[in-house]
Order: structure tokens, then C-alpha cells, then sequence
């Protein structure tokens, strides 16, 4: 498997490269360029989350613990938090996610499980999609095709990594599962997997929907509007 590095250096640079055309191909604002190359980066770096403790996955958890709460700010602004209580809540959500979530991971998951699958990267682009409350439909989906990007490029490298190239012979490593999967071994895991999928999609197509833009108003036919 790629190692830590690799993962950084890859999603950074992809990031640094999807917020540069976010910015000048699709006109977005370059202060949403640099957020979305920042979950990129971020994205390469989540499928790693259930690895078990070290030094990669304490500096994943501090960034993921600085990163998520600042995603949420929008939506803690809009439930009319005080400037004060916006701040208690990023502290709050910094020491949940570095210290309880990252406990909570650890129990739950097994490295290279259904965190390194597709399902999982698409959960990851529509929690950044929910989270990033804005009226502005196109930055949400900016964002989270950012977070999935950085993840994909994880499973990739990963899937990679778990090949060796012996001449002309592929030999792949009995060592690592495969990582740009559907499924896992494990059912459970899988069924909690699809499950939270089913619910956030559920919830990302009702918000589209209560968000969608009042269809045009119907040009009026010629005939009627003239008619006297
Ligand atoms: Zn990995």
C-alpha cells in the first residue's frame, strides 16, 4: 500500500489542480478554489482513518478535527449561534472528532475494510455536500467532488501499491484486499456501509430538492398575451 506521503503528495497536488479549474474553468470564486484543493487533500488522507494508531493517522485525525468543524460553521451560523458559540462549538467538534471519533474508529473498523471502497467515498462526498450548509448549490457540489477526488486517488494509489510490477508479470500482493471495491468480506460491515449510503442520499436528494431554484415563470404564449 502507498504510504502516508505518497497519499499526501498525490491529493495535494490533485487538489491544487481541481481548485485551479474549479477557478478558471468553471468561473468559481478563488476562496472556494482553495477550500475545495483543501478537502482534496484532506479526502486523500480519510480512507486511512482506520488505520491503527501511528503518526500518520494522529496527524490525519488532527486535520480531519480542524477541517470538519470549520465545513460545519455555515450550518452553526444559520441556527443562530452567538460568535461565542460558534467558537465553544469548533473546540468542542476538534476534541470530538481527534479524541472520540478516532477512539470510536478505532473499535470499529478493520484496516483496508469498507473504508477503502467506492460507497465509502461517496458517503464522504455527501457528508462535505450535507455539512457545507450554503444556498449556493454549485459550491456544495464543488466541495464534495473535491473530498471525493482526494479519496479516490487514495484507493487508486492503494490499488496500485498492491500490485508488483515483476517484469511483465503482475504479481498482486496476497497481503492487501483491494481497495476500489463494493463489497467486503465482512456482511456487517458492508450492510452499515450501504445503509448509511441509503440514509445520506436520502437526505442529500431532499435537500437538493428544498434547494432547487423556483422553476422559470412560463413565457406567456404569444396568442394569449395579445388577446384583447
Ligand atoms: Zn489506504
Amino acid at each position: 500500500m502507498a504510504g502516508f506521503r505518497t497519499h499526501v503528495g498525490v491529493a495535494a497536488t490533485l487538489g491544487v489542480g481541481y481548485g485551479f479549474v474549479m477557478h478558471k474553468g468553471m468561473g468559481c470564486h478563488w476562496e472556494s478554489g482553495v477550500l475545495s484543493a483543501t478537502l482534496t487533500a484532506v479526502g486523500g488522507m480519510l480512507p486511512d482513518l482506520d488505520s491503527d494508531t501511528g503518526r500518520p493517522i494522529r496527524e490525519i485525525f488532527s486535520l480531519a478535527a480542524a477541517v470538519i468543524p470549520i465545513v460545519l460553521m455555515p450550518r452553526l451560523t444559520e441556527m443562530g449561534l452567538s460568535s461565542e458559540g460558534v467558537l465553544a462549538s469548533l473546540v468542542l467538534g476538534y476534541l470530538f472528532v481527534r479524541y472520540g471519533l478516532s477512539w470510536l474508529l478505532n473499535q470499529l473498523s478493520v484496516h483496508r475494510g469498507m473504508f477503502h471502497s467506492v460507497p465509502a467515498m461517496l458517503i464522504s462526498g455527501l457528508v462535505v455536500y450535507l455539512g457545507y450548509h450554503t444556498d449556493n448549490q454549485h459550491l456544495r457540489v464543488e466541495l464534495a467532488g473535491g473530498v471525493m477526488l482526494g479519496f479516490l486517488s487514495h484507493l487508486v494509489l492503494d490499488e496500485i501499491y498492491s500490485v508488483d510490477f515483476n517484469g511483465v508479470r503482475l504479481i498482486v500482493k496476497k497481503s492487501s484486499g483491494s481497495a476500489l471495491k463494493f463489497f467486503s468480506p465482512s456482511l456487517p460491515a458492508t450492510t452499515v456501509c450501504y445503509t448509511i449510503l441509503g440514509a445520506l442520499l436520502y437526505m442529500a436528494y431532499t435537500e437538493w430538492h428544498s434547494n432547487a431554484p423556483a422553476p422559470a415563470a412560463q413565457p406567456v404564449p404569444f396568442k394569449m398575451a395579445y388577446r384583447t
